[in-house]
């Protein structure tokens, strides 16, 4: 007969083996999560930086119509100038003059540093731009490597929960239920190997009298006295079960 104690053993590593392979297919790795965070911080700079471009050639948009403006202003101010016909009202009209001449080239030197910021802007934008294409692709590359991953991790999840049902049938009902009992206060540890006479769980020594009984008896439940947990005797290198 097959030792059933051997069989909770194999049971609970395959029940925690399926536990990992759970977590691992419903977590993304950090080196993920944190390509993901860069490509957000990047999308939100790259759409800043459109909206910053955008918002300057407005600007400077305006300012080339209030250009035309004051143009067209000179012109006439310099054809009132030829048909003035008293003093003061030339000197009016060539105030009139001054000050718009003034506004023109204000308004031009402000049109040019709208233009060289837009120029810095582009480049910085070209730069962030860049990088975000390519943390897209090494987010995508590392995405689908994580799926194909998943893929291989699924098909042994599969494989494991086939064993662990198969399993299930060898081993006796109060066996079971004991094991889950304690499994359900001790995190899926039920089973413990017994080590160097000690409870591998827990590394209390085990009583020589109860490891004397357990040889004798292989199908029978020993509980550590410590750790509650069900103790399984190494296998021996020879054993032909
Ligand atoms: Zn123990």
């Amino acid at each position: 007969m097959k030792n059933v104690l051997r069989n909770l053993l194999h049971y609970q590593d395959l029940l925690l083996k399926i536990r990992q392979l759970e977590h691992e297919l419903t977590t993304y790795p950090e080196s993920i999560e944190k390509l993901g965070r860069e490509l957000k911080q990047h999308r939100i700079a790259v759409a800043r930086a459109e909206e910053q471009l955008s918002e300057n050639s407005k600007q400077k948009e305006r300012k080339e119509e209030y250009l035309v403006l004051c143009k067209d202003n000179l012109e006439k101010f310099e054809q009132d100038l030829m048909e003035v016909t008293n003093q003061k009202e030339y000197s009016a009209v060539l105030k009139e003059i001054d000050s718009t001449k003034r506004e023109i080239q204000e308004t031009e030197t402000t049109i040019i540093t709208i233009m060289e910021s837009s120029k810095e802007l582009e480049i910085e934008y070209e730069k962030l731009k860049n990088t975000m294409i390519q943390l897209e692709s090494t987010h995508n590359e590392a995405v689908s490597g994580f799926q194909e991953n998943n893929q291989e991790k699924i098909a042994e999840k599969k494989k494991l929960e086939k064993e662990k049902r198969a399993l299930e049938k060898d081993i006796p009902a109060p066996y079971m239920r004991k094991f889950n009992q304690i499994a359900a206060k001790r995190s899926g540890i039920a089973v413990s190997t017994v080590s160097g006479e000690c409870c591998s769980a827990c590394n209390m020594k085990i009583r020589p009298q109860m490891v004397n009984n357990m040889q004798r008896n292989p199908n029978e439940l020993f509980i550590c006295d410590n750790c509650q947990r069900i103790l399984v005797l190494p296998e021996p290198d020879d054993n032909d079960s």
